[in-house]
């Protein structure tokens, strides 16, 4: 018996999600998505959930980003071989695109936990020789190419996904859809639902949707509507064929356009947002739904620096298997936890000085923001006047900032050149240096090794965000917008600080640009300056309590047993 043949003994979850982020030599996420639904299946394996992942191998990974004097971001393909990590799986199956067969093989990843606990991860894979030229590279390109690609990707993920797990003989009892993308995954439910008597193929009668319904969660991640994706029905007719009747798709996935959201959340019995807000704003965005929420988390021992996890270990055993004996953080004195964040701070300035050859100073509070450059996360607000941010920092200030711009989004990289420009009007004032090629690893370093973590969403569009909870459980305070999960961390002065006003329950296009920003100069200078250097004990109190009140909650250990106990156990 194959080894792998283990994983299908017993009935499992299968969760799919166009990305998933285990660790940066497997380059298959562009950013929060990914790494979250990576740090779902770590902590899946640790609690010994039966879990089996799907994904695209995504060939090419997303990209690495290279930026050059002026700011301007280049990208190349991270060409990496899944040969060299992964074990391919002997059976194959078919999906049918542009009424071509293309086959569709699968990588298997273990995830390994050191309770024992292993999950079975599938990459997707069409670089098959028989399957034409162009249909072997649709998992090449993660978000890459166009509508098509796109459609025909999401085509390999849902319905070769389901296909796939079939043909290896897996039981699967739910299919839970982190995102829309791999929607298409009902169809195949469908198709399998339908009742043998009455097959005629306008028969509505004879697609059984409850039955998918039942077997089908939900988790969305976007609170605008144009987030998510849309195919004219003519393309999907073209590309996708008509594995059920037009009018029923139609019936299930949108009048006018295929709608992947739509889709979902008609054939789910249970959907929800990745944070209480986040919830209420999707509850809005599609009346006539429940949508529950269960807020996001990150998986607790992969994100602690090296620094932490030994002083969690001394002072907190079984930490990482329990993250919520966090709580009991004021048994680690002081000096120790300072000692800690003062080990990760000169570790990330000797990585900054080895990539970029600038010399940071440890003795300086150092603020971090790395995420995605999408112009809604607002990185460059902290520049909105050059001169009062100066005068406030008194020469006693340093900024680390990180990100990619997807490839096709002109304003995000615009946003990266103004950031890397007004760093360098700032030199010899304030430090700002701009760390290339934001990955997982390079996240590893920078957020624990930064003294404030700072965040400027336009509310409500940061569905959830994941990073401030990583820079939590390292110490690192959170200075944020009160928007995703931070709604939820934030005690002010307590566990971190808010910048602007709180958020208001429903609207999807709050925009307090001026009174964030003017929040943000005053708190750095009558509250965050003063307290990091003039009262060093009050200041620890608040990493402190970053761990024990944010970190022992925000992590998948909790979330993961939210989804068991709300969502998959129903
Ligand atoms: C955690 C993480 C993110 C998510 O950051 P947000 O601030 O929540 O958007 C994105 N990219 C990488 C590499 C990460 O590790």
């Amino acid at each position: 018996m194959h080894t792998w043949k283990r994983f299908t003994q017993e009935p499992r979850i299968a969760y799919f999600s166009m990305e998933i982020g285990l660790s940066a030599e497997i380059p298959t996420y562009s950013g929060g998505l990914g790494v979250l639904a990576g740090d779902t299946i770590k902590s899946a394996a640790d609690l010994k959930l039966p879990l089996v992942a799907v994904t695209l191998v995504s060939r090419h990974g997303y990209f690495r980003q290279s930026l050059d004097e002026s700011g301007r971001q280049h990208e190349s393909p991270v060409i990496w071989d899944p040969g060299a990590v992964m074990e391919l799986l002997p059976a194959k199956t078919l999906v049918t695109i542009e009424d071509r067969d293309v086959k569709v093989q699968a990588w298997l990843y273990r995830v390994k936990s050191p309770t024992g606990g292993v999950v079975p991860v599938l990459f997707l894979d069409t670089d098959i020789p028989g399957n034409v030229e162009s249909d072997r590279h649709i998992t090449d390109d993660l978000y890459g190419g166009d509508l098509t690609y796109r459609l025909k990707q999401e085509i390999v993920l849902g319905i070769g996904g389901a296909r796939i797990l079939d043909a290896l003989g897996f039981s699967i009892k739910k299919y839970h859809m982190n995102e829309g993308h791999a929607a298409f995954l009902t169809l195949e439910l469908l198709d399998r639902s339908r009742h043998p008597l009455e097959s005629t193929w306008d028969e509505r009668a004879a697609w059984d949707t409850h039955r998918v319904i039942e077997q089908c969660v939900f988790t969305t991640h976007t609170p605008v509507a144009a987030g998510h994706d849309r195919f004219p029905y003519d393309l999907a007719r073209r590309v996708l064929g008509e594995p059920v009747p037009m009018g029923l798709l139609k019936e299930l996935a949108g009048a006018d356009e295929l709608n992947m959201t739509m889709l979902a959340l008609n054939l789910s019995s249970y959907v929800n947002g990745v944070a209480k807000k986040h919830g209420q704003i999707s509850q809005n965005l599609f009346p006539g739904f429940e949508i529950h929420a269960i807020t996001n988390g990150i998986h607790a021992f992969t994100w602690a620096s090296p620094f932490f996890v030994n002083l969690f270990n001394k002072y907190i055993p079984s930490w990482a298997h329990e993250p919520e004996l966090l709580v009991r953080v004021d048994n680690i004195p002081d000096e120790e936890i300072w000692d800690a964040h003062c080990g990760a701070k000169a570790f990330l300035f000797q990585y900054i000085e080895e990539t970029t050859g600038r010399r940071l100073d440890p003795e300086l509070l150092t603020i971090g923001f790395a995420r995605r450059s999408a112009t809604y996360k607002r990185g460059d607000m902290i520049f909105t006047d050059l001169e009062r941010l100066v005068r406030i920092a008194g020469g006693k200030l340093q900024l680390v900032f990180g990100g990619k711009a997807h490839p096709q989004d002109e304003p995000g990289k615009r946003m990266i050149e103004h950031i890397i420009q007004d760093g360098e009007q700032l030199r010899g004032k304030i430090e700002v240096v701009y760390l290339p090629n934001y990955n997982m690893e390079v996240a590893s370093q920078l957020i624990p090794g930064v003294d404030l973590w700072l965040n400027t969403p336009i509310r409500p569009l940061e569905a959830s965000g994941t990073s401030g909870m990583k820079a939590a459980l390292n110490g690192v305070p959170n200075f944020s917008v009160l928007d995703g999960w931070w709604i939820e961390g934030h005690i002010e002065g307590v566990t971190g600080w808010s910048i602007g006003p709180a958020a208001t329950e429903t609207s999807v296009t709050e925009n307090h640009g001026a009174e964030d920003v003017a929040d943000l100069y005053t708190k750095l200078e009558k509250v965050i300056l003063p307290l990091y250097y003039e009262n060093r004990p009050g200041w620890i109190r608040v990493m402190k309590n970053a761990i024990g009140k944010n970190a022992y909650y925000f992590n998948t250990h909790v979330m993961m047993r939210r989804y068991v106990t709300e969502a998959y156990i129903r």
